[in-house]
């Protein structure tokens, strides 16, 4: 049937009070519209109402274990055996054993003591620092972080610092500050998701260490890939014993479905079982989407030839890209920002790409700085060498069409 609109004073008020946001968001050019995808996430997209073959360079699907045919198996298995969902939080009756599995492989796979799951670390972010931290403690936060780990900072009740992007010389400023308090938690993304740069872990655990503090890392963009064995960044900058609590994801490199996770002390964990409010009171994870994880877990423990893949087809873009003239932020990440500085340059290019079968993303501000506009290309292990070939003469087209390339 055709909708109802409530009636009255105070929804036409609203309806008009909306109405008026949303044109200010259109009007600030900041407006983010949705392309939809007819076909299964993967390197080659069908959109809906035409644009078959389209080359995608946008998703986090960084190891390609989104379509990967046994993760889809394991999640057909998993749907059959368990059922679509559990109708349940965990501490009631939404406990199956794919769920204490998946917690024992992922405290295996990062080497911490366990892990507890969420329905997306949005949540588990959301869920941390609260539980953790009292008015008598400090978390200390990079300016940059994800907005995930800003809110869960924000809800709780602790002293809040927030240091300079990666700067450790204010990092250690806003320790000495911080002294005064119980306990101090440095947070930081493993690896930023704009800028495809890597924490100073090394360094920030030397400070962490000098003014004895805990350090937390998201590695929503560093788990599955980053490190010798695709552990993340504690293990690519050798600090595995010293990070103290890791919050990721399962919904980009690990299958891409959905689903987040912390691990870390076993306490800790049993903590979070007790007090963490998004794990409290929010369904379990549905066991279509565990079977997805786990799967892509095993994939990963057997053998590192798909991040390595990865990694080869990352080193290709970001050095014929490079050749070309353009700057590509960020190093060795799969993340591979292609900065444009002008927002309008960032749009035109990003549509003329699509133009050429060839889908990526422009961002500028306020995701970015001013001034800072870029496409973030993103690489995944199913790329072909052709495909990054193809991505790279598009954009050296489309660059020097629009005046970004001589
Ligand atoms: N943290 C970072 C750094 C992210 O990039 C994201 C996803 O965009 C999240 C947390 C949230 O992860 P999820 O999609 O599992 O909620």
């Amino acid at each position: 049937g055709t909708p109802r609109a409530a009636s009255g004073t105070a929804a036409a008020q609203l309806r008009r009070r909306l109405e008026s946001e949303l044109e200010d968001i259109r009007g600030a050019g900041t407006w983010k519209s949705e392309r939809v995808i007819a076909s299964r996430q993967g390197p080659h997209l069908r959109l809906a109402g035409g644009g078959a073959g389209i080359l995608n360079f946008c998703a986090n699907n960084y190891l390609g274990l989104s379509s990967h045919p046994e993760v889809i198996r394991a999640a057909v298995e998993a749907l059959e055996k368990f059922g679509a969902g559990l109708s349940s939080v965990r501490f009631i009756c939404g406990t199956q054993s794919i769920h204490k599995d998946l917690e024992e492989k992922i405290a295996r796979f990062h080497q911490r003591e366990d892990a507890i799951l969420y329905a997306s670390c949005f949540d588990a972010n959301a869920g941390i620092f609260e539980a953790l931290l009292t008015p008598e403690d400090a978390v200390l936060s990079d300016e940059l972080n994800h907005a995930s780990i800003i809110d869960g900072i924000r809800l709780c009740k602790a002293n809040k610092y927030r240091y300079k992007h990666m700067d450790m010389q204010d990092l250690e400023a806003k320790l000495q500050d911080a002294q005064k308090h119980r306990l101090r938690l440095v947070a930081t993304d493993g690896a930023f998701s704009m800028d495809g740069d890597i924490a100073p872990l090394r360094e920030i655990c030397q400070l962490a260490q000098k003014y004895d503090a805990l350090v937390f890392i998201d590695e929503c963009h560093a788990t599955g890939f980053l490190g010798p064995n695709g552990r993340g960044t504690d293990e690519l900058l050798g600090v595995m014993d010293k990070v103290t609590i890791i919050n990721s994801t399962l919904g980009k490199a690990l299958g891409g479905a959905a689903g987040g996770y912390t691990t870390g002390p076993k306490p800790l964990i049993d903590l979070l079982r007790q007090r963490s409010r998004p794990y409290l009171f929010s369904n379990s994870l549905p066991p279509a989407v565990v079977g997805c994880a786990s799967k892509a877990l095993d994939l990963l423990m057997e053998s590192n030839a798909i991040a390595q893949s990865m990694a080869a087809k990352t080193q290709r873009f970001r050095s014929k890209m490079t050749a070309a003239g353009f700057t590509i932020s960020g190093k060795d990440h799969p993340i591979c920002p292609v900065m444009l500085g002008d927002a309008r340059l960032a749009a035109v290019m990003a549509e003329d790409m699509l133009n050429r079968g060839i889908y990526v993303i422009g961002f500028s501000y306020p995701v970015v700085p001013k001034g800072k506009a870029r496409i973030r290309v993103q690489i995944s292990a199913v790329h072909s060498d052709e495909d990054i070939d193809r991505c790279v003469e598009a954009f050296t087209e489309v660059g020097r069409k629009h005046g970004a390339l001589p």
